[in-house]
């Protein structure tokens, strides 16, 4: 690469906090393009138009800084802080500007040492956590949920990145360090990748509940299909299964609610073509999500049957000595909370049961 060339525009922008100059840098539109997407949408490659530009990760460059202040911003949120019709901007700004001195001392060691133009892992690492520290001091209930689950979920994108690569430049060892003295200050800071998820999936679940952003069933569906794979991703498959099942449930309640309002539609007279489409339509979004959630349900279920079917046949092999029958030990392997579909497996359907003269 030659000294003049680069991907970056550099443009001096007026600091929404202090009003102090902040030099920062957009990367130009349209040089790179994102690859090899993993399910948490974690893009894990990128393509450079121009091949000299490959060793720049565009991901580093994502969150805007002021370096009088430390205010740290996504670039958006940076340019136009109150563009969002459910901005916490003002309040933030508030907070910001009347930092306890612990929160201050946080914010200046995670700050000190910011340089675009040396710019790595460790520094992208605290740039995340300014614009995480900052957007949590608000109380919780003015929080922007959104937002702090995608600050999360790029932190765990960071580390699985540098993990990936073998951390070739010690920054991940230095980055660890760093993290156990900064907790001493600040207790709830995530350490690994899968601290970092489970924030992530933590935030994203109060979105669901009551972020405006994900009013629309689609788009809190799509959510809560996220929500499910970064839980499996920081290993907690009960978790995922539980946001699995209320994408089912939801959606289940929603093509029950559809097929009556088509019902009183087509009865009152106004059910137009046009209408009709736009119902099927989005049912038809909803289904597709449905399918997405239950073949995640599924793939969990069969991790789980392989993990619990040594165990399940050595409690066979035991209460069958013990003398009991299919069925006994049917039930007693459904106390132990063996996977209903192992139990199938490996007993067989259960026999009906008789009835006990009730006919
Ligand atoms: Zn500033």
């Amino acid at each position: 690469m030659t000294s003049e060339k680069s991907p970056f525009i550099k443009k001096k922008v007026v600091c929404p906090v202090c009003g102090a100059q902040a030099e920062n840098r957009f990367i130009m539109p349209k040089s790179y393009m994102e690859k090899d997407i993993e399910s948490d949408r974690h893009p894990a490659g990128f393509k450079w138009l121009d091949e000299s530009f490959k060793n720049i990760h565009p991901s580093f460059y994502h969150f805007w800084h002021c370096p009088p202040c430390k205010y740290t911003a996504s670039q958006r949120d940076f340019l136009k802080p109150t563009e969002d019709a459910n901005s916490n901007f003002s309040q933030l700004k508030k907070y910001f500007l009347r930092m306890q001195p612990m929160q201050k001392q946080i914010v200046q060691l995670l700050g000190s040492d910011i340089n675009y133009d040396k710019m790595n892992f460790a520094m992208a690492m605290n740039l995340h956590f300014l614009t995480i520290f900052i957007q949590e001091l608000v109380p919780g209930e003015i929080r922007d949920t959104s937002k702090l689950g995608s600050y999360y979920l790029r932190t765990g994108w960071l580390l699985r990145e540098q993990k990936a690569k073998s951390d070739p430049d010690g920054l991940l060892a230095g980055f660890e360090t760093f993290a156990e003295k900064l907790s001493k200050l600040w207790p709830e800071l995530p350490k690994s990748e899968a601290d970092c998820l489970k924030k992530a999936a933590g935030y994203y679940e109060l979105a669901y509940q009551g972020h405006p952003r994900y009013a629309d069933i689609v788009t809190a569906s799509d959510l809560m299909i996220l929500i499910a794979d970064i839980y499996l991703r920081a290993g907690d498959s009960k978790k995922a299964m539980q946001s699995l099942n209320t994408v089912m449930q939801t959606g289940q309640k929603f093509r029950a609610k559809q097929q009556e309002l088509i019902r009183l539609e087509k009865e009152a007279g106004n059910l137009t073509i046009a209408r009709k489409a736009q119902i099927d339509a989005q049912g038809n979004r909803i289904n597709v999500l449905m399918e997405k959630a239950g073949e995640m349900r599924q793939s969990i279920i069969k991790e789980r049957m392989v993990e619990q079917e040594p165990k399940a046949v050595q409690t066979i092999e035991k209460l069958t000595a013990q003398g009991l029958d299919t069925e006994e030990i049917r039930e007693k392997l459904k106390e132990l909370n063996f996977e209903p579909q192992l139990i199938t497996k490996l007993l067989g359907e259960p026999k009906k049961k008789k009835f006990l003269g009730l006919f």
